[in-house]
């Protein structure tokens, strides 16, 4: 019992609400329900990460797209989101024509697909959009930034040969790991489900038989020990899903890939095969972090606000130990800014020890203490995690803080 209210203190301590209210991330407000404001900090978050992805897109043969948000609904029509998913959309009418608010990119990135004519060669096709997407959750399962209503993803669909999908599903992984790898999760932390054809499906039997081997396939390269939920899959195709267990021992499903056996051929997307024949590719639908919205709150709660330094909304706090050393105070602010750090000096008329308070309970991982001996021969006595450090000359500091806050994964 003791451990299990500990435990509902803990989660009440991390709740990505309080700390987004604290770290002044993000808000939300009732004149648009289940849609966060980002604020400037929580924005930096929210960008950091979609460059972070950029950097991985770059490196794993991606190219990103931007696609409409609102399309008329014959669009949903072709794609059978109108029927199975209407009461879940934005739509309205204008003019004389139903218009409706994009739930996911997929139906967009077909039209995408078809503007040109392909060929074998041209395939994998890879086509990222971190596209903002509304979809009509109902008002009483709204929750933070985990249940919203207004959205975007680190979506992405490759179309590809069928030849081509264990390779894909394979790259697929080798991705997630490298993602999974930038935010500490271990694989202790990870349990990756494959939910396979259920008893009504779409599409050709021999595909869905080649979609399931080639996902099985990939997790069994990887070394992941995997769950088969057998005939869970969706009507369209097979999927893997990655499932990350936080420092509170709950589960939420992060990275999915899914195979679809059934969208291509609604929107009659054709390549041209090596013998010249006509041929349907397969799609896949892919997403790492999934919902940006979703995991800024997982990683706020498993981290209880303490972004690694590459994320962190503020890396460097410059902390004078008195007025008089203001001015080499925003010296030091400047050198970190031209060097690309997310820096600001603290220049209230407060005690030290306040101030190092502060900065801590607002987890910004590097301090940077100045007084006069520091202002004299131009060094900076840094702090992080709890630790002082010998103080170092500017340059120094600086450098060796822009190195350990690169962001990781993308092009050297
Ligand atoms: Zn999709």
């Amino acid at each position: 019992l003791d451990a299990y209210l500990k435990r509902i203190e803990e989660a009440k301590q991390r709740d990505h609400r309080r700390i987004g209210q604290a770290l002044d991330l993000f808000s939300l407000h009732p004149i648009a329900p289940g849609s966060p404001f980002f604020h400037p900090r929580g924005a930096v978050v929210y960008n950091t990460l979609v460059q972070f992805m950029r950097g991985l897109y770059t490196r794993y043969g991606y190219a990103e797209v931007i696609t409409p948000l609102i399309y008329k609904t014959d669009l949903f029509k072709t794609s059978g989101h109108y029927d199975l998913f209407k009461h879940d959309m934005f739509l309205m009418t204008v003019g004389e024509e139903e218009y409706g608010v994009k739930p996911m990119n997929c139906p967009g990135h077909c039209y995408l697909f078809a503007t040109r004519k392909h060929s074998y060669r041209d395939l994998p096709i890879r086509f990222a959009d971190f596209s903002r997407l509304h979809r009509f959750e109902p008002s009483g399962t709204l929750t933070g930034l985990t249940r919203v209503r207004s959205m975007a993803q680190d979506d992405a669909h490759i179309y590809c040969t069928p030849e081509q999908l264990p390779d894909e599903i394979g790259r697929f992984v080798a991705m997630t790991r490298e993602v999974y790898a930038a935010f500490d999760f271990g694989t202790d932390r990870i349990a990756v489900t494959l939910q396979t054809r259920p008893e009504k499906f779409l599409g050709r039997i021999e595909l869905w038989d080649a979609a399931e081997a080639a996902l099985r396939g990939a997790l069994e390269q990887a070394g992941f020990p995997v769950t088969v939920l057998a005939g869970e899959g969706a009507f369209y195709g097979p999927k893997i899903g990655f499932d990350f267990r936080d420092v509170l021992e709950r589960s939420w499903t992060l990275s999915t890939v899914q195979i679809d056996c059934a969208m291509p051929e609604r929107f009659e997307l054709r390549y041209v095969t090596s013998e010249g024949t006509e041929a349907t590719p397969v799609m896949i639908h892919r997403a790492v972090l999934g919902s940006l919205e979703r995991f800024i709150a997982i990683l706020l709660e498993h981290t209880a606000g303490a972004l690694p330094l590459w994320l962190a909304p503020v890396q460097v706090r410059i902390l004078p130990v008195s007025e008089k050393v203001a001015e080499y105070a925003r010296t030091v602010e400047a050198a970190c800014r031209a060097a690309g750090l997310r820096a600001e000096a603290d220049l209230r008329n407060e005690k030290l020890n306040y101030k190092i308070r502060e900065a801590q309970l607002q987890k910004v991982p590097v301090m940077a203490v100045v007084g006069e001996r520091e202002a004299a021969s131009l060094l900076v006595a840094p702090r992080s995690g709890g630790a002082v450090q010998e103080p170092e000359a500017l340059p120094v500091f600086v450098a060796r803080i822009r190195e350990a806050a690169r962001i990781p994964g993308g092009v050297p």
